[in-house]
């Protein structure tokens, strides 16, 4: 039986929010769509605004907001380095004044909320692959610290909620998600190398970019997050999402330099601080317990996000 409900996605504008609501909003459902236009766009939802089913709200969830909803993703947060490190007071607040507006607003409402967490959490990390079981290994001090500890701060909150108010929690452990609709500027590796490689320039890697990543193409992160939103009460995470082949940095310069032809140099800048040298996710949990596990390759993946950019980029130049 299909049931109709309305729910109500925070950084809804974002490149993980927007897809959501796309998805959503393609099932049947009403989505309420709120953000404060930060690291997010109208541009990534404006296809939907002549919806019916749709609504776009400009508001920051720093600051309380009163809906009525059955479910909510709060997806809010700036979550590429660049961004969330220009006012790291700010996102630290979004993480922790937002978590506590989302969870009261869930309690009152008895909405079931899922939290957009992030792969932060376990730090640097000593142990490969990265079971939900691992604390992590995080700086409580260095310039990274706003996100990571923000993110570590709003999963325990969500945890007390879910044993003083016994409100219905999911968290998502999310790993690095490229695809369509990431922010051009925002300073990710994805997106850097891919609008690097199409305008010609030179391709950045930071430190000897043998340091790797794990990454999971938009479309499976978002039927996971969908899959784990549907579990039973009992199920609240937290949950790995994240796509388990792992690269190094070099090797994904040399497959966007590949799939793109662009005859790009490749130039060594220094390695940020607390850049994480390891990160694979164990998605043992998530096959388990949502029958989930990503379907598209990086090959594929990585064509459908320099085809998004070259059209991007081509509009821009208009
Ligand atoms: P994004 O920056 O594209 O989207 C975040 C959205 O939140 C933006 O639209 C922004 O305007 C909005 N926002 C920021 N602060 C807000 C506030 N105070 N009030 C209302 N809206 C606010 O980032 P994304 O990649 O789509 O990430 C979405 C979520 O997933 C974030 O919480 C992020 O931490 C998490 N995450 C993403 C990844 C990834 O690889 N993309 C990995 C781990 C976790
Ligand atoms: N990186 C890089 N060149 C760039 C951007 C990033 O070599 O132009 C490296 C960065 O140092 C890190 C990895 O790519 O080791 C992933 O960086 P990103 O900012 O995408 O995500 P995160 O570090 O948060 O996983």
């Amino acid at each position: 039986m299909h049931l109709h409900k309305r729910i109500m996605i925070t950084g809804g504008c974002g490149f993980l929010g927007s897809h959501l609501c796309d998805r959503l909003v393609a099932a049947g459902h009403e989505v309420l769509c709120v953000d404060n236009c930060f690291t997010g766009t109208k541009r990534n939802i404006r296809h939907l605004l002549d919806h019916a089913n749709f609504e776009f709200i400009r508001h920051d969830i720093t600051f309380p907001l009163y809906l009525e909803v059955d479910e909510i993703y709060n997806m809010a947060c700036p979550a590429s380095p660049i961004h969330y490190q220009l006012d790291p007071v700010q996102t630290t607040k979004t993480s922790v004044h937002g978590a506590i507006n989302m969870l009261g607003l869930a309690k009152r409402i008895k909405a079931k909320i899922l939290q957009a967490s992030t792969s932060e959490v376990y730090g640097d990390p000593e142990v490969h692959p990265q079971q939900e079981s691992y604390w992590g290994r995080v700086n409580p001090i260095g310039p990274r610290s706003c996100y990571d500890e923000g993110k570590r701060c709003a999963e325990t909150l969500f945890f007390d909620y879910h044993r003083q108010h016994r409100l219905r929690i999911k968290v998502a452990r999310i790993f690095n998600t490229y695809g369509p609709r990431m922010h051009p500027n925002d300073g990710r590796v994805v997106s850097n190398f891919i609008v690097q490689a199409l305008k010609g320039n030179a391709i950045t890697i930071y430190g000897d970019g043998s340091q790797t990543r794990s990454f999971c193409y938009v479309d499976d992160l978002v039927q996971g997050l969908i899959r784990l939103m549907e579990t039973p009460d009992a199920v609240t995470g937290p949950i790995n999402l994240g796509n388990p082949v792992e690269f190094t940095i070099l090797e994904l310069a040399r497959k966007v330099i590949d799939l793109t032809g662009a005859k790009s140099q490749l130039i060594h800048k220094p390695l940020p601080m607390d850049d994480p040298r390891q990160r694979n996710p164990d998605i043992t949990l998530a096959r388990e317990t949502l029958q989930w596990q990503p379907a598209i390759a990086l090959e594929e993946g990585l064509k459908q996000t320099i085809g998004y950019f070259d059209r991007l980029l081509a509009e821009m130049s208009e």
